[in-house]
Formats: structure tokens, sequence, C-alpha cells
């Protein structure tokens, strides 16, 4: 049997249907923002949960557009998880702003309980990111934020449908990123990305920051940049958001299995761990596992595709070098750097290449 981590060739099999929509916009010419991109940024806020959605052109830019909007820009520093996909901190650096990280909590988000040592002067915003489909804990987050005048804004690139005490993510901060790469829980076939949020104002001017600033065909209000959600993608966005509740339930219902099997044994397989009231969606199925090495090339020998979500945290990363950070800095990032092994959990998976999982887990420690 093989059990592949990338599910994109089983994906899409009800791919006339797709065409059919694609064909609709084709014959219609709308090939910029438009009616597609227009229900999709509607669909995708009812599905999150949240009023306003903005579409653009990645996840990377749903962080930097509202980063640079919120005035964060040279000279200041933004607080981020140690453990994360570089976007999150490229989307920094890109604003002309310095990122500072902070170590991650058991459960791959960032320890609200360090935030505030790495607080100085020029500290700007945090932007915690809702790593693996999990939720950092927002309210101590936002109350630390609101009592040193920091802007929030949450990395929810992983995190789609993801919720805390059945509040959306992005709730609780200016705004959240989520985006809808080929390898996101929801995903188009190419680029794209949405920037959510409750305030109507920030919306109104990423629509307008996103298109040049074009107020109209005629009228500029402000200078802006070219990062529109592509309309195509917004026509494929539009058909497979009809299935999106049921790729998290399948998720979720994968991690559980998972999650049962490897609690029984013991110390070996830690499962995922999450704060009560989450939501988890399971983006990344995570173990910490012992003889982690050997365990994924044991899954390799039989077929099973695992992988590292990362083997060198972003401090460490060559790029991260003028940043200052030496090894030891972030104790459980590093440590975790060293155990942490994917396993497929996609929607794609049937029951059989789950249990193969479990049983070849297993074999490994018995
Ligand atoms: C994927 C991802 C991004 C960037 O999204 P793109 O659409 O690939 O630009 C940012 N942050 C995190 C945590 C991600 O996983």
């Amino acid at each position: 049997m093989k059990v592949p981590f990338s599910y994109l060739d089983r994906q899409f099999a009800d791919i006339d249907a797709y065409f059919d929509d694609i064909r609709a916009v084709v014959a219609k010419g709308d090939f910029t923002l438009g009616a597609a991109v227009d229900a999709f940024e509607r669909r995708f806020a009812r599905h999150v949960g949240l009023p306003h959605m903005v579409g653009v052109g990645s996840g990377t830019d749903a962080l930097i557009l509202p980063m640079k909007l919120l005035g964060i820009g040279p000279g200041d520093e933004v607080i981020t998880a140690a453990n994360t996909f570089i976007a999150t901190v490229g989307a920094i650096v890109a604003t002309g702003a310095r990122p500072v990280f902070v170590d991650n909590e058991d459960g791959f988000v960032i320890d609200p309980d360090k935030i505030e040592a790495a607080i100085t002067a020029r500290t700007k915003a945090i932007l915690p990111v809702h790593y693996t489909g999990n939720v950092a804990d927002m309210p101590a987050i936002a109350a630390l934020a609101e009592r040193h005048g920091l802007v929030v804004i949450e990395d929810a690139c992983q995190a789609i449908g993801a919720t805390l005490d059945g509040q959306a993510v992005g709730s609780w901060a200016r705004c959240a990123a989520f985006s809808v790469h080929p390898l996101k829980n929801v995903n188009v076939w190419g680029d794209g990305g949405l920037v959510g949020t409750t305030d109507g104002a920030l919306a109104d001017r990423l629509r307008l920051y996103r298109n040049h600033g074009l107020a109209d065909r005629d009228h500029v209000t402000v200078f802006g940049v070219n990062s529109r959600l592509d309309t195509l993608q917004a026509a494929v966005g539009n058909r497979l958001l009809r299935e999106a509740p049921d790729i998290t339930a399948r998720r979720i219902a994968i991690a559980q299995r998972y999650d049962d099997a490897f609690a029984r044994l013991g110390p070996a397989v830690r499962i995922p761990v999450r704060r009560p009231g989450v939501t988890h969606v399971f983006h990344l199925y995570i173990v910490r596992a012992e003889r982690r090495d050997d365990l994924k090339a044991h899954l390799e020998g039989h077929g099973i595709e695992a992988k590292i979500h990362y083997p060198i945290p972003v401090h460490l990363q060559d790029a991260a070098r003028e940043l200052g950070y030496a090894r030891g800095a972030f104790p459980v990032a590093e440590s975790d750097a060293a155990s942490i092994i994917t396993l497929p959990a996609h929607q794609h998976l049937t029951n059989d290449e789950v249990g193969y999982v479990i049983d070849h887990v297993k074999s490994f420690y018995s």
C-alpha cells in the first residue's frame, strides 16, 4: 500500500463542473475581480465566521497588505512564533519591520507567557500563527496587546474554519490572513489569499490598496499595489467551498483516530495537544516521536509518506542570520525540530489507509 502525503491527484475528480465554472468566467471576459471574487469573498466570510473578507494574491500578501495599512514598517518590531512557515517571517521583513521570535508552547503555537519579555519600545504588533490548524491563546494575546497598545494580526493560513470557544479565528485581532494555496485545507489551483476582519473600515482600505488604490476607473484615492485574488481561482474556490465543512470534519475524524491509537503507545509518541474550547482543523497532524528519523524511514519503507514541518527552525535559517539568534534561544522550538513528524491526515485518506499508518507506527515501537 502507498499512503501519499499529497492528495492533489485525488482531488477535483469532478473536474468538468469546475471547467464549466471557468468557462462561464471566460465567456463573460470577467477576468479581474468581478462577480466570482465577490461571491467567493462572501462565501468564505460566512464559512469562517467573519463579517468582512478581502481576496488578495496570496496568503503572504494577506499578511503584508494589512500590516502596511496598519502602519507597520521600518523601525518597528513584530513579535511572532519561532516555529512557523517561513512566509510569516518573510511578510514581516517585507514591510521593513524586524521579526522578533517567541518560543512555542506544547501545541505548536506561540507561548503567551513568553511574549511580554520580548516586548520593547519598538514593538508595534503581535502576529500569532495558528500553526498546524491549532488556535493560539488569543484571549491572552489580545489582553497583552491591549495593555501594551499593540496591533494584533492573526496568521490563520493553516486554520480555515478553526475556532476557539465557538469564535472564529480573526475575531480577536484587527484581522486574520488566510491562504487558499494548493496545499492548504481549502485549496484552489494556484495562489490566493484572503484577509478576514471584523473591521469594515480596514476591509474598505484593503479593497482599495489591493487594486492600485482605484476608487473607480478614473479616481485614485491612495497609492496601492496589484494584489487581487485571481478571478479564475475564485471560480474554483466557489465550487470547492461547498465541500469545506466535509473536508474539515474528515480531517478532524482522522486526527481523532490517530490520537486514540497513539495515546496507547505511551511516551514514544506524543499526540498534538490543544487547549479546551479549540476546534483544531488539522492542516498538519504533527506528533513528537522518539527516534523520529528512524520512524520516518520505517514508514517510508512501507510506502507511507511522512514530512517534517520543519527540521530547521526559522531563527536558525541562513536568512535569519542577521537577526542574531543563536542555537538555544528557543528550546521548545529547537527540541521539537528534532522530534516532530507530520503524518498524512488529509481528507482523501481511506479508513484502510489511516489504519495502515497506525499499524506501521505501532510496528515500529513494538
Ligand atoms: C501557507 C502559509 C502562509 C503563506 O501563504 P501563501 O498563500 O503560500 O502565500 C503564511 N503563513 C503560514 C503559517 C502558512 O502556512
